[in-house]
């Protein structure tokens, strides 16, 4: 590819629209189908001969549809490194902010000047912000005469030309037909973010990459800590796991190493899901803290139908800076949002841990407000149990609210929410959720009782900790010898 660069350098083509560095299919991981359609526009341009005696139909346009941040202007950009030809791109919604007429010309030049280094790629960006349906309520001249212009454009290639345009839309729904009409951006490739596999392929590809100053940075991360890795970093785009990448390298350089270890990609995580770090707190309130979170962090792992926990920490952050809990995610659940009674429950428990922690340690005067965030959402978890999905022991109090959407001022609708319970089922509703409330609230307080030592070792590691956070791993050690059998075979 450098060789055919530098070919075309020497008969003077105007090189700024080479990339410098050209991007490879070696790039980009963790999405092979796309590759491996985008091949074929690759083909098109390296065997133009043999690709026209195929009788193979003639790629013009191709459209890149998927979630932002998962490969496809970097994808565009492979196709043309892969190629070795101009890459020309340009994002959509400079056209529009335009005056009027000037997006239509721009359009005109753009393709103009592609023809003229042709061999080439146009690759516009967000081209949904041009390629709305045109003309309709919300109508804009402007947007849809430099519409009409690229449709004309794409319309106009000869067979002979050597220009194919890529687009990349996350919103294909909102595009004009046309667009998508034979000859024109009749190539719909979907990107969507890497699966677990394409996560640590992603990771390897950015990990191996050059330090800005060409000397390779490597790294020393086993096959198993990979696959925790991706576990951690369920839905994350190719651009989340390439920015984590980024900033694991620059904390292993704040301690002076270029070799990149499993816990600079977990430190990075943190930072990116809690925030970066705040000022330290008096002892006094980190104490508070550690002794919520320890507990928060004990009662889950203990809990089997919880998700294993990613790490705790009492470090301040720009996000928390309470302290948090951090648990794995479970894709699943999260896109299915399926919960059994066990595990709102358990859920329940993990919830009140802080407060029943706080009271076991300072007293019941001395329990502080700190706990508030939680308490509101065991107020949500048992309202959930009793009412909503009725899964308490009477599933009589299920929830018979009804909505009703009803118009309210032209095409305005509105959803109006009528409770059908008596007032006598009201009052058997609020004494089930209070009971539910404080049962587990004593459950959870014995837990705590009975792991007293457990407890309190935890809070101890957790202030005494350099970074103090620990990771899902030392808890599970921790509680692992220290717990009492009881919970530890639940
Ligand atoms: P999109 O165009 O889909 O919004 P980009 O191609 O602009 O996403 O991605 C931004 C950056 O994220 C890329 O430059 C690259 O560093 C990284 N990236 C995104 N997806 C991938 C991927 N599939 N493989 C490797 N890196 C990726």
């Amino acid at each position: 590819v450098r060789m055919r660069q530098a070919q075309r350098q020497m008969k003077g083509t105007k090189l700024q629209y080479l990339d410098q560095q050209p991007v490879l299919f070696s790039d980009v991981a963790g999405v092979p189908g796309a590759k491996e359609e985008l091949m074929e526009v690759v083909d098109f341009f390296l065997k133009p001969q043999r690709f026209r005696r195929s009788g193979a139909k003639i790629p013009r346009g191709v459209l890149l549809c998927g979630p932002p941040g998962t490969g496809k202007t970097l994808l565009a950009r492979a196709v043309a490194g892969e190629a070795g030809v101009a890459f020309l791109s340009l994002n959509a919604s400079e056209f529009v902010e335009m005056f009027v007429g000037v997006g239509a010309s721009r359009v005109r030049d753009l393709f103009a000047q592609a023809r003229s280094l042709a061999p080439a790629i146009i690759f516009i960006d967000e081209i949904d912000a041009v390629g709305r349906t045109r003309g309709g309520a919300q109508g804009n001249d402007e947007r849809d005469q430099t519409l009409n212009q690229m449709l004309s454009e794409m319309d106009g290639f000869q067979n002979s030309a050597q220009v194919i345009v890529m687009a990349a839309t996350n919103r294909k729904d909102v595009l004009d037909p046309a667009l998508i009409r034979p000859g024109r951006f009749d190539r719909i490739i979907y990107v969507g973010a890497p699966d677990f596999e394409g996560r640590i392929e992603v990771l390897k590809v950015h990990l191996g990459k050059p330090l800005p100053n060409g000397e390779r940075r490597s790294y020393d991360i086993s096959e198993e800590e990979f696959h925790e890795l991706s576990f951690q970093f369920q839905r994350f785009s190719g651009a989340m796991l390439a920015n984590i990448v980024n900033t694991a390298v620059i904390l292993a350089g704040r301690e002076g190493r270029t070799v990149i270890v499993y816990r600079d990609l977990t430190r990075a995580l943190e930072e990116e899901r809690l925030g970066p770090r705040r000022e330290p707190y008096s002892d006094e309130r980190q104490k508070r803290l550690a002794v919520q979170e320890a507990a928060t962090a004990l009662v889950c792992t203990l809990m089997p139908a919880i998700e294993p926990l990613t790490l705790v920490t009492i470090a301040p952050r720009e996000k928390y800076p309470l302290g948090q809990t951090v648990l794995k995610v479970n894709e699943q659940r999260e896109r299915t949002h399926m919960f059994t009674r066990r595990y709102l429950e358990e859920q329940l428990y993990t919830v009140l841990a802080g407060r029943a922690g706080e009271e076991l340690i300072y007293g019941g005067d001395e329990v502080s407000t700190i706990n508030q965030r939680r308490l509101v959402l065991a107020r949500r978890i048992v309202s959930k149990l009793v009412v909503s999905n009725a899964m308490s022991d009477d599933p009589d109090l299920a929830d018979r609210t009804i909505s009703h959407p009803v118009r309210s001022g032209g095409r305005h609708l509105r959803q109006i929410v009528t409770k059908k319970h008596s007032y006598e089922t009201l009052r058997v509703v609020d004494n089930e959720m209070g009971r539910l409330l404080n049962q587990s609230y004593a459950d959870v307080k014995a837990m705590l009782e009975r792991n007293r030592g457990c407890y309190d070792e935890l809070i101890r590691s957790l202030m005494a900790d350099s970074e103090q956070t620990l990771s899902g791993e030392r808890v599970r050690a921790i509680v692992d010898q220290h717990a009492c059998r009881e919970d530890l075979d639940r």
